[in-house]
Order: structure tokens, then sequence, then C-alpha cells
């Protein structure tokens, strides 16, 4: 078959919850992808980073293979032998304490409203169902009603309420605003380190900083959503590390599975995963043996081949050629590591249409919002492969 008769299938089939670039992928490598056509395209968005360690990596997919002939899934009701091992790898990592594992990014995030919505109950003494979670305007933390209650992006919430309460929405990068809404029943903070679904935005130098000391200070846990920023995205392995901080609670998904495989983790390194009892939290798929094989082989992968410092090296010289491409349209160049975006004027007339020009030149890359294409390709990208999309990115972009 060729792309329009899948094209056709998926529109007459499929729910239309997204409005994909007209591209049908069969097969990946690295940072390529080829389509049913036999076109290759450089990946430059690595399934919202998802795949930093790029598309169907040998040693993850050799990893998969092995576990999926033992063992897949015992659920927790027993024990399996790749959990263990998973936890304290992970742990070892990260500088954390425990861990626990579920399998997409929302659920991660559901998982840590609810420890910390009972932490503040059982050990910070605040009154029944009056725990409040400060979050910030355009968030992206994944779409299930709960999150989505607390999004500002009007589309993600329009039509869905009734919602859930027990947040309250500041600005991203005030660090005032921040120890101006703390109460006595603030029990988190959750937020992105660097905004990525709003368009790869960095708070000002400082803010995690100040964030961490009022959290501390007020005795609110900070839950960092490292989701797309984590597992060496921004050239570090979490991005909390450019200010030298360490969250409460650290989530990550995404890459975790280098992904073959939705894993997720909510990492804690106080007290606060320790309020869960048995029973009180879980999920069937969480922590399964092949989800635990292939996430201790994608963080192998992360560390073995120094991929954390070749998104930092390769990041800065992405990010120094975007910034040379003339064009009165482009308003800001900016990013940290592989995590790059370019934001033109309102009157350029929309990203989409420059994703649709570079998808032509053989890149497949993603508008966020109406004006902002964020370019965040494998970590395992090369220069020779960086100065090819430079080529073509310049080629699109300047006209
Ligand atoms: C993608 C993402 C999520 C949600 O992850 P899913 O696996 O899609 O549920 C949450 N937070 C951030 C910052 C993300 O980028």
């Amino acid at each position: 078959m060729r792309s329009d008769q899948f094209i056709l299938l998926e529109d007459e089939y499929g729910a239309h919850n997204y409005k994909p670039l007209d591209v049908v992928l069969e097969r990946g490598q690295g940072v390529w992808v080829w389509d049913v056509d036999g076109n290759r395209y450089m990946d430059c968005l690595s399934a919202y980073s998802a795949v930093n360690q790029g598309h169907c990596h040998p040693k993850i997919m050799e990893a998969l293979a092995r576990q999926a002939e033992r063992l897949t899934l015992t659920s927790r009701a027993f024990r399996n032998d790749q959990l263990g091992p998973l936890y304290k790898e992970l742990c070892e990592l990260t500088n954390s304490h425990k861990v626990l594992p579920m399998n997409s990014g929302a659920e991660a995030v559901e998982t840590a409203i609810k420890a910390v919505r009972k932490w503040g109950y059982q050990v910070k003494g605040v009154p029944g169902d009056k725990a409040e979670i400060i979050v910030c305007r355009n968030n992206f933390h994944g779409r299930t009603i709960t999150i989505v209650s607390f999004s500002t992006d009007p589309v993600s919430t329009a039509g869905f309420g009734p919602f859930t309460p027990g947040f309250r929405i500041i600005e991203f990068g005030d660090a005032e605003a921040l120890e101006a809404a703390v109460t006595e029943n603030t029990v988190a903070f959750l937020v992105e380190p660097i905004q990525g679904e709003a368009g790869v935005i960095i708070p000002p130098d400082g803010y995690l900083k100040d964030v961490r000391r009022i959290c501390t200070e007020n005795n609110v846990v900070l839950i960092l959503d490292e989701i797309q920023t984590g597992l060496g995205r921004t050239g570090k392995l979490l991005a909390e590390q450019h200010e030298n901080i360490e969250a409460d609670l650290t989530l990550i998904g995404k890459a975790l599975s280098g992904g073959f495989y939705p894993v997720s983790a909510v990492l804690s390194n106080t007290e606060v995963l320790g309020v869960l009892k048995p029973g009180e939290h879980g999920s069937t798929f969480g922590g399964n043996p092949l989800a635990c094989a292939v996430a201790r082989a994608a963080l192998k992968v992360l560390v073995e081949e120094d991929l954390i410092e070749n998104a930092a090296d390769i990041g800065e010289y992405f990010k120094a050629g975007l910034a040379k491409i003339d064009n009165p349209k482009i308003r800001e160049v900016r990013g940290r590591g592989l995590l790059l975006a370019v934001e033109f004027t309102p009157d350029a007339g929309g990203a989409r249409r420059y994703c649709e020009r570079l998808k032509d030149a053989g890149l497949l890359c993603k508008e966020t919002h109406e004006t902002i294409i964020r370019f965040a390709p494998p970590l395992v990208i090369t220069r020779e492969e960086v100065n090819w999309a430079l080529e073509r990115i310049a080629s699109v972009l300047s006209g």
C-alpha cells in the first residue's frame, strides 16, 4: 500500500485527536526514519524526546527480545527479577532513594499528585481534602482529567469538565509568584524545568534555585516533571542539574525506554513515596519485567554511549547554526542541549507551513503552538548529520 491509502484508513477508522503530517513511517534507525514510499527523513522530534537513544537501538532491541522470550508480565502480585535491579540502577544514576514505576508520563504525574496529597495530610498536617498543589501557566503534564484540570490551554480543557479541584496556577519563571501563592495547605509545586510543549520556554537563571529554596522554607514538596527534559535531552541527565538543585520528586518517562515501550517512574529523594501503603496505588503493567529490562538497557545506552555529553556539545553547535539563519521573521532561537526551538514572528504565516516544507526537504519537525518549531533529534546525532540538517533548515527557513 502507498501513503495515501494508509492515510485514508486512519482517517476513516481512527479518532481524529491528532493532525499528523502526511508521512507514513515504516522503519527507523538512529536519527533516520523511512516512509512506506521509500523516502528517508531525519527525525527532529524524537517522539517528543522518547527516542533519545535513536530509533531501534540494537542494544535495547536485544534486551527487549531476550526478556520477551523469558517473562513479560507478572503483575505486582508477585516479584520479578528485573524490578529490583532497575530500582537500584535508577537510584544510583539519579541520586534518588525510592522509585515507583508506572507506564505513561501522565500516570507518573497522577502518581505524584496522589503521593503529595497523602503526604500533606499524614506528614504536613494539612486538614482533610484541603491540599493545594501549585502549577504554572502554559504547563503540559499530560491528558487525564485531573491533569487537564490545571491546564491553561483552552484546547486541552474545553468540553471536558467538571474538573478536579485543588490546583492553583501561577506564572512560570516567577519565583516571587510562587512565594506569594504558598499557603499552609500547599503540599507541592509541580513544574517543568523547561516548558517543552509550551515552546521550549527557559526560565530565568536562578529560578530553579529560588524555587528549591522557597519549597524547602515552606515545607512544600518540589515535583519536577522531567518527562521531556530528563534523561540527557538538555545536555545533563536531569535538567535540574543546570542549577545544581535536587527535586523531592522527579518524574521521568519517554526516553526511559528509548521509545520501545511505555515506561515511566516517580523518583523520590525524601520519604514522600513512603506514605503509600500496599493497595493504595498501582498499575497492572507498571514495573513489569519487560518494561524493566527495556528501561535498564535504555539507561545503559544513555550513559555508555555518552549521549548526555553529546546532547550538550552537539546541541550548542546546532543552536549556533540555527542562530545564523537569516530571516527577519525569526524572532528567537533558543534551547538547551538538544531541546531547541525557532520562534517566528506572528506575521510569518505560522510554523506549520515551514514544517510541511521541511518534510519535503527530508526533515520531520512539529510545530508547537502557532509560531514555534521544536528541533529535538535523537541524542545520537553526529556533527555531520547536524550539518546535513542545517543546510536544509537554512534553505527552507530563509525563504
Ligand atoms: C509528554 C509529557 C507528559 C505526558 O507523558 P505521556 O506519556 O504522553 O502521558 C507529561 N509531562 C511532560 C513534560 C511531557 O512532555
